[in-house]
């Protein structure tokens, strides 16, 4: 038992360090893949529940690694936000979906919005403000179209800091989102008070529907929305896979939804094919 014990402990070290090591790699490597052209944006349709048109998409990064494929944001986002990667990558982030979005909306006359994720670095960025303005006034695109996503978790790191950052935003005439909502147990007199257009509620109490114990997901989700509403924000629910969970988020008074069900991230080109010509 005790050499068991032993080996075990040694197969646990090795396996620590190779994940340390991997991990040291890949931050020299995404300092490559900003200016190597390896990182690109997919996009995932945000769909309203009533009309079922797509109102938005929402613009996801990805990472294909010249030999390790691709690399999941779960990944790599932290990593870049342990360093000032985060910045770069939020810059490139930025300039690109608002470019891409921006082109076909004036090519072929669509209303689609643009939203996109911000991290909590990104908030600290006294750059952010000004990379946002930037951004719109190079591509055109209305402020109104722009929103941003913040998690839930990220606003309440530091709530007071995060609400002076999101005025500023929301100055620009951008709207601004909560995402994950449901995740980091913020209360509702936290919230009120940050000037927030979108709550989006996090794909674990939309995968409860349909399951063993569905009744307090429901629940869950119906109190949110409720609370949601009651403060004017518009409610979208994340991770939609089944017809069973569109019914009951409609049925819930949920606004929008997004998820597999209705499409999965894909590229500019996929989802908005170049018109003939
Ligand atoms: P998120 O903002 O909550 O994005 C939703 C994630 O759920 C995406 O994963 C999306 O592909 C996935 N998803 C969408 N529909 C479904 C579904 O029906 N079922 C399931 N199981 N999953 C679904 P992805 O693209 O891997 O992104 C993961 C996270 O990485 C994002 O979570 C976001 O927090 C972060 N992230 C992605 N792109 C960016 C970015 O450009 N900047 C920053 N700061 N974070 C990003
Ligand atoms: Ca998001
Ligand atoms: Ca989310
Ligand atoms: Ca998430």
């Amino acid at each position: 038992a005790k050499t068991r014990g032993r080996s075990r402990y040694e197969f646990f070290d090795v396996e620590l360090r190779e994940r340390v090591q991997r991990q040291l790699r890949l931050e020299q490597d995404l300092r490559e893949a900003v200016v190597d052209g390896q990182l690109w944006m997919a996009y995932q349709p945000v769909v309203d529940l009533r009309t079922c048109r797509t109102v938005a998409v929402e613009g996801l990064m990805r990472w294909h690694h010249p030999t390790h494929g691709a690399i999941s944001p779960v990944e790599f986002i932290p990593l870049a936000e342990e360093s000032d990667l985060i910045n770069l990558i939020g810059d490139y982030m930025l300039r690109t979906t608002t470019e891409e979005i921006a082109s076909r909306r004036a090519a072929r006359d669509l209303d689609t919005r643009l939203t996109v994720n911000l991290s909590a670095r990104q908030l600290d960025d006294a750059a952010l403000v000004p990379t946002v303005e930037e951004a719109l006034r190079r591509t055109g695109l209305p402020p109104r179209t722009l929103c941003l996503e913040i998690t839930e978790s990220a606003l309440m790191r530091d709530p007071e800091a995060a609400g002076e950052v999101l005025s500023a935003l929301r100055a620009l005439g951008v709207r601004l989102a909560i995402d994950d909502f449901g995740t980091g147990y913020s209360s509702l007199a936290q919230l009120w008070r940050l000037p927030l257009d979108t709550l989006k509620i996090d794909r674990s109490f939309v995968a409860g529907i349909g399951r063993p114990g569905k009744s307090e997901a429901e629940a869950i989700i119906r109190g949110i929305v409720t609370m949601a509403h009651s403060m004017g924000l518009t409610v979208i629910a994340e991770g939609v896979e089944t017809d069973e969970q569109i019914e009951v988020l409609r049925e819930l008074n949920c606004d929008q939804a997004q998820g597999y069900r209705f499409g999965k991230p894909m590229s500019a080109e996929e989802l908005f094919p170049s018109l003939p010509g």
